[in-house]
C-alpha cells in the first residue's frame, strides 16, 4: 500500500513535469534567438531527462514494499515537480506581463498615424538632452519640419490620403536619420527631430538631404483604379542649435521655429538656419541652403 503511494506521487510529480512544459514552450515561442532562448531549450531537455529520472525510479520501486525513507524521496521527487511547474509558470507570466508593458509604453509614446514619438515624449526628451548637453558642453541641434502647402492636399485629395502622405513621411524620416536621432510630431503636420551630439553645421547638412529626399520621393503611389494621382510633397525645415546662445528648450525651439517661417516667407522647400540670440558663426556653404542662412552656419 505504502509503495502504491510512493509511485504514485513519483508518477503524479512526472506529469506535473510534462505539463511544466507547456508555459515553456510558449515562453520560448515569445523569445527571440539568442543566449536567453537556448538557456531555455536547455533547461526543457533537462526537464525531459528528469521526466525520464522520475519514471525509471517507479519502475526499479515497482515491487518493492516501501519505506518511510521511500515515502520522503517520493515527497520530496513531488514537490520538486510543483516547484519546476510553479517556476516556469511564474517566468511565462512575467515575460507576458513585461511584453504588455513594453507595448503600453511604446503606444504612450507614439504617435498612432505617424509611428514617430508623440508630442508628450518629445516635451521630456527636449528637456532632458538640453540639460545634458548644457552640462557636459556637448553639440545640439534640433530641426522644425513642416510640410508646404499640406492643406491643399487635403482639400485636393481628402483627409485619408493626407494621412497617407503623413503616414508615408514618418517612416522617410525615420528612414533617414540616424538611430540615436529623436524623431517626433510636434503638431498637426510640423515634426521635430533632436539630433544630440550634432552641431548646427552638420546638421544642416542633414536637413538638406531630408528636403531633397522628401522632394524626390512618391509617399503616395498612383492608384488608376481610384483616379488617385502619384502624391509628392516639399517640406521646409528650420534649424537651431545651441551654440547660437540659445540655452534652453524655449529659446531652442522659438529659434528654429523662426527659422521654418523665414522658410516659408522665402519660397518654401528650404533649408533655413536659425540666428539665435549671438550669430557670430564662420563661413561655412551648405549646397542648396541659400547664402545668408549658410553664413550662419
Ligand atoms: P504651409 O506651406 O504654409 O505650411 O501651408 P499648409 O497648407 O501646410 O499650412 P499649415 O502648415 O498651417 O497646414 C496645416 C494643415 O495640416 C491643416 C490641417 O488640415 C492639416 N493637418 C494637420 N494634422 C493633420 C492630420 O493628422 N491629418 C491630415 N490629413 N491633415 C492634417
Ligand atoms: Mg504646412
Ligand atoms: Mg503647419
Amino acid at each position: 500500500m505504502l509503495n502504491l503511494v510512493i509511485n504514485g506521487l513519483v508518477l503524479i510529480g512526472a506529469g506535473i513535469l510534462l505539463a511544466s512544459l507547456g508555459p515553456i514552450r510558449r515562453l520560448i515561442k515569445q523569445l527571440s534567438a539568442g543566449r536567453v532562448r537556448r538557456d531555455w531549450c536547455f533547461l526543457t531537455g533537462l526537464i525531459i531527462f528528469i521526466i525520464a529520472g522520475y519514471f525509471s525510479y517507479v519502475l526499479t520501486n515497482w515491487n518493492s514494499h516501501g519505506d518511510l525513507s521511500g515515502l520522503v524521496v517520493a515527497l520530496v521527487f513531488f514537490s520538486g515537480a510543483c516547484f519546476v511547474w510553479v517556476a516556469n509558470s511564474l517566468s511565462l507570466q512575467t515575460a507576458l506581463d513585461v511584453r504588455r508593458v513594453a507595448a503600453l509604453e511604446h503606444e504612450n509614446i507614439t504617435d498612432p498615424l505617424m509611428n514617430i514619438y508623440n508630442r508628450r515624449y518629445l516635451d521630456r526628451r527636449l528637456v532632458q538632452e538640453v540639460t545634458r548637453a548644457i552640462r557636459y558642453n556637448l553639440p545640439l541641434s534640433i530641426l522644425l519640419l513642416d510640410i508646404d502647402h499640406f492643406k491643399n492636399i487635403n482639400d485636393t485629395h481628402g483627409h485619408q490620403i493626407g494621412d497617407l502622405v503623413l503616414k508615408a513621411l514618418g517612416k522617410i524620416l525615420l528612414d533617414a536619420v540616424r538611430t540615436t536621432d529623436i524623431v517626433a510630431r510636434y503638431g498637426g503636420e510640423e515634426i521635430l527631430i533632436i539630433a544630440s551630439n550634432t552641431p548646427g553645421s552638420s546638421v544642416a547638412l542633414v536637413a538638406e538631404r531630408l528636403r531633397h529626399k522628401v522632394e524626390s520621393s512618391v509617399l503616395v503611389p498612383p492608384d488608376a483604379k481610384n483616379n488617385q494621382e502619384a502624391i509628392q510633397i516639399t517640406i521646409s525645415i528650420g534649424v537651431s542649435d545651441l551654440s547660437r546662445g540659445n540655452n534652453d528648450v524655449p529659446t531652442l525651439v522659438a529659434d528654429a521655429d523662426r527659422a521654418l517661417y523665414r522658410a516659408k516667407q522665402e519660397g518654401r522647400n528650404r533649408v533655413t538656419i536659425g540666428l539665435g540670440i549671438n550669430p557670430s558663426r564662420p563661413l561655412t556653404a551648405v549646397p542648396g541652403i541659400n547664402e545668408k542662412d549658410a553664413s550662419y552656419l
